[in-house]
């Protein structure tokens, strides 16, 4: 039997997500990551195969219900169930609110906060058996500040720190620790957007007087789920170079 952990990463194909893949590629892990294309998930095959990690790429688009479920049942069936559950994958959908279409709203509703509760409905119940489980959720420092023109992007992330409290509480008995990492502004591709003035004027008010790196908070992440965290849980921890404090 096989005494790596098994680590699922949504959104695995770049940004966070792949930063996180490299994070934990050892020889204790057998990493799971998703991708929406064929470009990405050739992204995380070939990474995996470049550094003869053990692992699978798989599709998973959380905007799609089929693709959700074929993603539980190829987990299901190749006995890929998770003992480490990172769920990054995410959206933004930005445009002030007077302005904000239903659609915008729902779409970032969905990707990010009922998203993370069908994955965790269905990927907890052999962690319970197992008696052991990690999960740690993507928030966002704009879920304890507001942001202008995100009322969909906070609302979702908002209401995953208060899922992931509760259920912190209800699993905590099975040896299951769930939290929240909430970055500030990282270099990724959901920043790239941003005008480069604007991107300046953010940092400055930075104290460390950059934007993240996606590396520091997958480091970030591998410590929450190492054995050195086993008493942390219902957390939300803050990685922002000090912009909210
Ligand atoms: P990113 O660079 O834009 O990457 C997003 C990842 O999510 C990609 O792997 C993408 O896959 C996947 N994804 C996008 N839409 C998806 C969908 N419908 N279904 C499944 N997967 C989907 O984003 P990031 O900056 O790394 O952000 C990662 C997480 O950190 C997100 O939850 C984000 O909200 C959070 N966060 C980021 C920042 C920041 O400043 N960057 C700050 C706070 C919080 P494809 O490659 O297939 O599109």
């Amino acid at each position: 039997m096989s005494l790596k952990k098994k680590v699922l990463i949504t959104g695995a194909s770049r940004g966070i997500g792949r930063s996180i893949l490299e994070a934990f590629s050892d020889e204790n892990s057998f990493l799971i990551g998703t991708a929406t294309s064929k470009v990405g998930l050739d992204a995380i095959q070939n990474f995996l195969s470049k550094n003869k990690i053990e692992g699978k790429a798989l599709i998973l688009d959380l905007g799609k219900e089929e693709s959700i479920n074929n993603f539980f049942t190829t987990l299901k069936d190749n006995d890929l169930y998770p003992d480490i559950l990172i769920n990054n994958a995410g959206i933004t959908r930005d445009n002030i609110f007077l302005r904000m279409k239903d659609e915008e709203w729902s779409e970032v509703l969905d990707i990010h906060l009922n998203s993370q509760f069908k994955i965790i409905k269905n990927l907890i119940r052999p962690m319970l058996k197992k008696k052991y489980g990690r999960i740690v959720n993507l928030s966002s420092a704009a879920a304890a500040i507001g942001n202008k023109g995100q009322a969909n992007y906070v609302a979702a992330k908002s209401g995953i720190e208060a899922m992931s409290k509760t259920l912190a509480r209800e699993f905590g008995l099975k040896n299951i620790t769930i939290n929240c990492v909430a970055p500030g502004f990282i270099e990724t591709d959901m920043t790239k957007s941003l005008e480069e003035n604007y991107k300046e004027e953010i940092a400055s008010q930075i104290p460390l007087q950059r934007f993240g790196r996606p590396e520091e908070v997958a480091d970030l992440i591998k410590f929450l789920t190492s054995s050195e965290a086993d008493y942390i849980t219902g957390q939300t921890i803050h990685i922002n170079g000090g912009l909210f404090m």
